[in-house]
């Protein structure tokens, strides 16, 4: 129930923005179920251009933004939730929405804040060929019956799982040893996504970050370097691929 609840949300949000000709892509939990790992997320993350967000934000007031200057959601560490750890943390968003008498969440998310190495999201479906972006409806996604079940709502535009893979990947890179907290979100996410077991989804990120995968996954193949990951972020520093890193000891900034 509450994740055909979930489903409806991130369907209705992503129509009203594609009605609007702002277009949005779905990232966090909920779109992990997508690339093949099954959670029970409550919340719906919703990534938009960041000259779309103002719109984004005032086509959703249907919603009912959020003002509590309180709210914990205003905290990258949440307090006093009793869920599982790995949902204490969180990147706080531009806005957001509770629903479902707070039982749900939607967020809305600058893309240069979650997915800034992907180019600006367009309207449409994306391309078949499109090495990012899909539809829960491409039939080589991992999870056939978690497709189905979005098979009768608006098409929302989501990560290939290797993107997603990439995403999670880019995103501990940025925050990993800047920002311990997200650092630490974004290190439960990969875990969650790791194929190592048998029986999980295998998959794919792009060539570059395998043996930073195989790290992370504990595979430890002859040519693998241990430190493959935090070689990768220096790499990827270096070449500015993570744009603006984080104030280091930027915990303290987001309590
Ligand atoms: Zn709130």
């Amino acid at each position: 129930m509450a994740q055909n609840n979930t489903k409806m949300i991130a369907s209705e949000a992503s129509r009203m923005l594609h009605g609007a000709s702002i277009p949005n892509v779905l990232y966090g939990w909920e779109a992990m179920n997508l690339a093949g790992v099954q959670t029970n997320s409550l919340e719906v993350e919703l990534v938009v251009n960041d000259n779309t967000v103002q719109a984004a934000i005032a086509i959703s007031q249907k919603f009912g933004q959020c003002t509590d200057s309180r709210c914990n959601e205003l905290l990258v560490r949440r307090r006093n939730v009793e869920s599982p750890q790995r949902l204490h943390y969180h990147p706080v968003p531009a806005a957001h929405y509770h629903m479902g008498n707070g039982q749900y969440l939607l967020s809305l998310f600058l893309k240069s804040a979650i997915l800034w190495w992907l180019p600006d999201l367009q309207l449409g479906a994306p391309a078949p060929n499109d090495p990012y972006l899909t539809l829960p409806t491409d039939p080589s996604l991992p999870l056939p019956a978690v497709s189905g079940e979005w098979r009768n709502l608006h098409p929302i535009t989501i990560l290939k799982p290797g993107a997603f893979v990439d995403a999670t990947i880019l995103l501990f890179c940025r925050n990993a040893c800047h920002h311990e907290r997200l650092g630490a979100l974004y290190s439960y996410m990969i875990a969650a996504l790791c194929d190592s077991e048998p029986g999980t989804v295998k998959k794919t990120p792009r060539a570059e970050f395998q043996p930073a995968w195989d790290c992370f996954n504990g595979r430890f193949p002859a040519v693998t370097d241990p430190l493959s990951e935090m070689k990768l972020r220096q790499r990827l520093i270096e070449r500015g691929d993570l744009g603006v890193l984080p104030p280091e000891r930027g915990d303290e900034m987001n309590q």
